[in-house]
């Protein structure tokens, strides 16, 4: 069956992207009047008295800008059971949930099978430009891809993460194939219970099939980097799994068992063979190249809140070339990355025209009054935050992410991922985004490379209980590390944030000494757990980088761990 799969053509999805994206404008228009005829009959299109126009000049003077509040009373009709067409013509089944990483609980997006369809035309863009960069061959992948639970609403509608979504839809398994991208794992692994024997499993399979894995990927690549973090305490049990051919008693689920059971035989030269590749390593650096010999790339999304994990990434995975994958959300698509060749640092991403309607919001105007503008007419170098109609019931969506254009690719903008818009540090006149908080835990915990220390996650509060208000900065980090090092890594991160707001307000004394809280080892993963708990995914997994006092569970989480808190003496 696999073997009769036809392969992508390459040069074909190029062709194709080329010539949309030098017409962009037009497509935006085409693809508008779409959604427009495909939904005009559902009624919150037909309250706001579009009237059958289809143009964009109507569409921007009848549809308000929304937030996900403005909308959720009829997505919650919908969730509900509700079947006449709410916000789509056809009836939406499926509901997916966002990782809610800023309000601290998933919330409801529609599903469908259109968003189904931008799914995979994202993802075969994408592979068409990398693999042309990186060819790989008829292999495997070992994909750290997870489901969440999915679960039936009170309406009777299947809800689960977005990416549970489509990793259950039989195309997601044939495009994956004609990608040559098969998991290694079998399907049991991926939609098992659990996630901690998933990812074990996962790891097992990809020894299993060492030779044949041809690149490593996940959604997010946390999930990668947790991966391996993983693997360093479990990489002796994997190999008395694979020297014994007997799966360890850990994974109790039998679906699991069974379907690992297949897979798993006697091998004690593979097992010798990884025992003395992980002795041989120096603080496992490598890593992945000494695992999987055959491996062209790591792909996942690295830009954003997981640029923080680049620098581990880049210490297992050697010389290997990292790829980040496109840009989305749970609400529809955006762009992808057709320049693989670039660092994920550098990574942008190009709007596919014909997969959602765009509209940007200019952020150097005041807010409240920016007018928002089309694909087409924004400008090189200009900040804006993304709006999205979508084939799947979104009009003129705010999705909350702020983005730079950093140039074109014909026609259509090719984004650089800012931040959040709602992630932001700020007490009276100072503002602090995700990225300008990374930039300080950054230089800061360069302090600490000499002391062989490595911050393994962080995150951050404004704490308003005191008088002034200050900034709390929770730091999780390996190994024993010196009090006057920390101290001074409390200092430099006070000294980092250079907000020309902040530094005033703290030299005056309007906010108060920075404060590093350090927390036990595993508090990260304890965030983690709770998210999965509230039906997150460890695929969609983002870790909170700015907790708000409504997000009281991992506020408590990140409180009650905390070791050892440093305030700043800086200013
Ligand atoms: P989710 O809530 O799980 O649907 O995640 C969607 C959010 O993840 C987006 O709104 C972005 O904030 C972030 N995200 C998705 N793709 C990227 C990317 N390529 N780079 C940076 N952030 C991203």
């Amino acid at each position: 069956m696999i073997e009769k799969m036809e392969l992508l053509d390459v040069d074909k999805l190029i062709e194709e992207f080329e010539s949309m994206t030098k017409d962009a404008g037009n497509v935006q228009r085409e693809t508008l009047k779409k959604i427009l005829e495909e939904n005009g009959c559902a009624e919150y299109l037909q309250n706001l008295g579009l009237n059958g126009r289809t143009d964009p000049e109507s569409f921007k003077a009848c549809v308000p800008l929304v937030t996900h509040n403005d909308l959720q009373p009829y997505i919650q009709r919908i969730v509900d059971g509700s079947s006449s067409p709410i916000l789509t013509g056809k009836p939406i089944t499926t509901i997916s949930l966002s990782s809610g990483t800023t309000q601290g609980k998933p919330k409801f997006v529609p599903f469908n099978d259109e968003l189904m369809e931008t799914t995979l035309q994202i993802y075969r863009t994408s592979y068409a430009f990398r693999t042309r960069e990186f060819p790989i061959e008829n292999g495997k992948a070992l994909q750290l891809i997870y489901s969440s639970k999915q679960s039936k609403t009170k309406g009777g509608l299947i809800a689960g993460t977005a990416t549970t979504n489509v990793f259950r839809n039989s195309q997601f398994k044939n495009t994956m194939n004609a990608m040559q991208s098969q998991c290694c794992s079998p399907d049991e692994v991926i939609f098992g219970p659990d996630f901690h024997q998933s990812l074990y499993c996962h790891l097992l399979c990809g020894l299993i099939f060492r030779e044949e894995i041809q690149f490593i990927s996940s959604t997010f690549s946390h999930s990668i980097v947790h991966a391996f973090r993983t693997f360093e305490q479990v990489w002796e049990e994997l190999c008395a799994d694979i020297r014994e051919g007997v799966l360890t008693s850990r994974i109790t689920f039998p679906s699991v068992r069974s379907a690992m059971a297949k897979l798993l035989k006697p091998n004690p030269e593979l097992a010798d063979l990884i025992h003395k590749k992980c002795l041989g390593l120096n603080n496992w650096y490598g890593l992945i190249p000494e695992l999987f010999p055959n491996v062209k790339y790591i792909y996942g999304i690295m830009t954003g809140s997981m640029e923080p994990y680049l620098k581990k990434l880049r210490h297992y995975a050697r010389d290997l070339p990292l790829i980040s994958a496109d840009y989305g959300s749970s609400e529809g698509w955006i762009g992808a990355n057709v320049n693989p060749n670039v660092p994920p640092e550098l990574a942008t991403y190009v709007v596919l025209p014909d997969i959602g309607y765009f509209e940007f919001i200019p952020l150097k105007e005041n807010v409240e009054e920016a007018k928002p503008v089309g694909l087409t007419e924004v400008k090189v170098g200009e900040e804006y935050e993304v709006i999205i109609t979508s084939f799947a019931g979104l009009y003129r969506y705010r999705l909350g992410d702020v983005v730079k254009v950093t140039g074109f690719h014909n026609l259509s903008p090719e984004l650089k991922f800012i931040c959040r818009r709602s992630l932001m540090l700020t007490i009276n006149i100072d503002k602090n985004t995700e990225k300008d908080l990374q930039l300080a835990v950054e230089a800061a915990s360069k302090l600490n490379t000499e002391e062989k220390l490595e911050v393994l996650d962080f995150s951050s509060h404004v704490d308003l209980s005191t008088n002034p208000g200050h900034y709390v900065i929770f730091w999780e980090i390996s190994g024993e590390v010196r009090e006057e090092v920390l101290e001074e890594c409390c200092n430099c991160l006070d000294r980092s944030f250079v907000d020309a707001g902040y530094v005033s307000s703290r030299k005056i004394n309007a906010i108060g000494p920075l404060e590093l809280r350090v927390v036990q080892r595993g508090t990260f993963q304890k965030i983690l757990n709770h998210y999965v708990g509230l039906g997150a995914a460890l695929s969609q997994f983002k870790t909170p980088r700015c907790v708000g006092s409504t997000n009281n569970e991992v506020l408590q989480i990140l409180c009650n761990n905390v070791v050892k808190s440093y305030f700043s003496t800086a200013f």
